[in-house]
């Protein structure tokens, strides 16, 4: 048997440094066994996927030095590897599930769950929905059919008893059957959900060893009973332990930039950082902490692994990052790392209608537009005295902002722009009034380039990584203040 391992990220959003721990950890898996790593995009929620997001987890995996023998920008036996191109599949295997009894058609409306579950609380009921619940009788089913009404495809799931799932790192999980509701496995479009595509793609691509993170172990019932019902062999399971920030809560760009894109421009070395991923519940056998890829590969054994939440510590980042720069590097080469990261006619192509305008001299060009080659500015908060905003309202609107450009789909000058006129039409500021601490929080200056380009340019991670840093300066954001805040912010209605 050929060890086959995968990574099967949805492409939602940035690339997360969760997804490359996790990437790491399957290819070390797989090479140590002269296997075969493949990557697979899991783009069936086509609302949230976008190609740019996974564009970015191509780019960014490549940058870490993670490579993949088969997947849908390199191709391979079991193409294609993107599952919005494999619909046709999964209608076949629904289809079979109908065939064999083991899911049903549901024509529920949404107020209909609603009420059914309303019901059953008012009841006391807490267990999930099964099929016995949601059925509806003979003639109103074919009612509803004659009539195209919209419906979806459910798994059936046992409704007692336990579901004993194998782990390779946590023994036995025992699962009850009766928290785990009736899964939907087609949608009313036709697409499949993660459930049914993901365990027919690992069957069809030939996956013997799924190792993912552990927020996908209440899955692994449901996964275990298609299986059954399909009548094929469970790939072996591992729920990789979930990174933490460092008071232990679960890793959330809230508290932790968790963006590779965000590690690259800070100027982190892509060595280092996949060195400190590999640290993540992982040692090497004589525990030191630097290590390359081959090692690391050439040491592997799962069994190595802690389950003790692995801490994402930016500060021991950076000082893994220092002894790389410091003891690694010969000079050709720490010169080749300063022009990947930014002294490159590529980037320096893109200030040029920034800084061309504004300078007389070259020697004008750094103390005018250095932050284009910093990380985050050392600021006061006596920098910001001078804006006319209360220093209160200053953090409201840094705050909000952050949040509107997070969930911004599209990072450019006139996206961003319209987030700080809609902002500015709520604060009742003029324009050049609400991006004063804007400016001073990105470009830690009172004068420089405009700021919206400079945003555009320093892309989504550097800004809000500038923008909260800012916010700290101000005196950051209590428990109390971060509940007003959210209330005042879900009263404004932003049209996008
Ligand atoms: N698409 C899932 C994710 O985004 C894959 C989970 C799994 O590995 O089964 O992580």
């Amino acid at each position: 048997m050929t060890v086959r391992t995968r990574i099967a990220p949805s492409p939602t959003g940035d690339p997360h440094v969760g997804t490359a721990y996790v990437a790491l950890f399957n290819l070390c898996f797989a090479k140590q066994h002269q296997g075969e790593f493949i990557l697979r995009i899991e783009d069936t929620d086509q609302t949230r996927s976008t190609r740019a997001s996974e564009q970015m987890i191509f780019d960014s995996l490549r940058w870490l030095g993670i490579e993949w023998s088969e997947g849908p920008d390199v191709g391979g036996p079991h193409a294609p590897y993107r599952q919005s191109e494999r619909a046709d599949i999964y209608q076949r295997y629904v289809q079979q599930l109908l065939d064999d009894g083991h899911a049903f058609k549901c024509y529920r409306t949404t107020e209909e769950l609603n009420e059914l579950r309303e019901q059953r609380k008012a009841e006391g009921n807490f267990s999930a929905l099964k099929q016995d619940d949601l059925l509806l009788d003979e003639a109103e089913i074919a009612r509803r059919e004659a009539a195209g009404a919209p419906y979806v495809v459910r798994m059936k799931v046992p409704t007692e008893g336990t579901c004993i799932v194998k782990d390779m790192l946590r023994g036995d999980i025992e699962l009850d059957w009766a928290q785990v509701d009736a899964q939907i496995l087609m949608k009313s479009d036709g697409l499949p959900t993660y459930h049914l595509a993901n365990v027919v793609d690992d069957h069809l691509m030939e996956i013997t060893h799924v190792l993912r993170g552990e927020e996908w172990i209440n899955s692994a019932s449901k996964h275990q009973l298609l299986y059954d019902y399909f009548g094929w062999d469970m790939p072996v399971l591992c729920h990789l332990p979930l990174l933490r920030n460092p008071d232990k809560t679960k890793l959330s760009k809230r508290k932790n930039p968790t963006s590779i894109n965000y590690y690259r421009k800070m100027g982190f070395l892509p060595q280092a950082v996949l060195n400190y991923l590999g640290r993540m519940g992982w040692s090497m056998p004589d525990e030191r902490e630097k290590f390359t890829l081959e090692e690391m590969q050439a040491e592997f054994d799962i069994q190595r692994v802690s389950l003790g939440g692995p801490v994402f510590d930016l500060d021991k980042l950076s000082w893994l990052n220092s002894v790389y720069l410091r003891d690694d590097l010969d000079d050709a080469q720490f010169i080749n790392a300063m022009q990947q990261w930014a002294f490159n006619s590529d980037y320096i192509q893109q200030l040029l209608p920034e800084i061309r305008p504004r300078v007389q001299l070259l020697s004008d060009v750094m103390p005018l537009a250095g932050h284009f080659f910093a990380g985050i500015p050392t600021l006061e908060a006596d920098d910001f005295e001078a804006i006319n905003i209360d220093q209160d309202r200053q953090v409201a609107l840094l705050q909000f902002l952050i949040w509107r450009l997070e969930q911004l789909p599209e990072w450019n000058k006139a996206s961003i722009m319209h987030q700080v006129q809609q902002l500015a039409a709520h604060f009742e500021l003029k324009m050049k009034v609400i991006l004063a601490p804007v400016f001073v929080a990105i470009t830690g200056q009172l004068s420089s380039t405009s700021v919206l380009d400079a945003m555009a340019i320093l892309g989504s991670d550097i800004t809000r990584a500038r923008l909260r840093n800012a916010i700290d300066i101000l005196g950051g954001v209590s428990k109390k203040k971060a509940k007003a805040l959210e209330k005042e912010y879900k009263g404004i209605e932003f049209d996008a």
